[in-house]
């Protein structure tokens, strides 16, 4: 039985109850965070936690733990669980009240965490993973990390439908970020990302892939680019918290590049993978 963590208290999973009038089962009206956990400890978790306050901030959800707090749940979930490789999940919703849209006068936030295993170093999907470009659904705000995600349940399942690791969600042709992660192209052996707008969240991963790619020297412009320039780019990845830099290795049909992991791409994964190891070692 896992242990979980519910406003303030560590209980086993079964236990954890939260109302039906909660505002993040009504509207989704709720903010998250998901940070890897990385031989046995938290990995960038202070960047998260600057994101999540932000997230709070944006919607007018009071922040019921400080940083240092939140730090401490994480670190107690992944070492109680006995997480060597995997990630912390924490939310916070604008807490349970009578139904009504606007913000309830009298409402105290609902926080919980919990933790999980999964393969990060020798995550089989390094292989080269294959996405499905799917239009973006979303609403004006992205770049606030909601726990409303209708618009990318449906694109993940159409990808996972098609027979796709993930979605590649595209606005009018360019593309914006996938279902659960930034995406990157190389060209001429220089990396690719849209710049950072209301349009995408804005990736802790990509945030340390650029630190990454900066240092390993490798030459890098945030600049919009169209799916067909992803399709016929020399390399495409993707980024986030729980999957590091995994090499896109087909777009639908379309293949990319040799269909096997760009150099680039893999010089960037292991960078992240060598920085990794360096900050959560004992
Ligand atoms: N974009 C979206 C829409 C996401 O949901 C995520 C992952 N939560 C990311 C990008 C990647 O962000 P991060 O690197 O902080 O995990």
């Amino acid at each position: 039985m896992r242990t979980c963590w519910l406003n303030g208290t560590f209980l086993p999973e079964d236990q954890a109850q939260v109302s039906i009038f909660d505002r993040g089962l009504l509207f989704g009206d709720g903010v998250y965070e998901v940070a890897a956990v990385f031989q046995g400890r938290l990995l960038d978790a202070d960047r998260h936690l600057v994101r999540l306050a932000r997230s709070q901030r944006e919607i007018g959800i009071p922040a019921p733990y400080s940083a240092t707090q939140w730090l401490d749940v994480m670190q107690t979930l992944a070492t109680q669980n006995s997480i060597d490789e995997g990630l912390v999940y924490l939310q916070v919703t604008r807490g349970p009240a009578e139904r009504d849209f606007a913000f309830p006068a009298q409402v105290t936030p609902t926080a919980f965490a919990y933790a999980r295993p999964k393969r990060l170093r020798d995550d089989p999907n390094a292989a080269g993973v294959r996405v499905h470009v799917v239009p973006d659904l979303r609403w004006a705000r992205c770049d606030i990390k909601s726990t409303a995600m209708l618009a990318q349940v449906l694109a993940k399942q159409a990808a996972k439908a098609a027979g796709a690791f993930e979605a590649m969600m595209h606005e009018d042709g360019l593309v914006t970020e996938g279902g659960s992660s930034n995406v990157w192209m190389v060209r001429d052996g220089t990396i690719y990302t849209r710049p950072l707008s209301h349009d995408i969240l804005a990736g802790i991963t990509r945030d340390v892939t650029i630190e990454v790619a900066r240092d390993l020297g490798i030459p890098l412009h945030e600049r919009a680019f169209t799916v067909e320039q992803v399709c016929r780019a020399d390399e495409c990845f993707m980024t986030s918290a729980t999957s590091f830099v995994l090499p896109i290795t087909r777009v639908d049909e379309r293949v990319i590049g040799s269909g096997h992991p760009g150099p680039i791409a893999q010089r960037v994964r292991d960078g992240y993978l060598a920085r990794a190891a360096r900050l959560t070692q004992g």
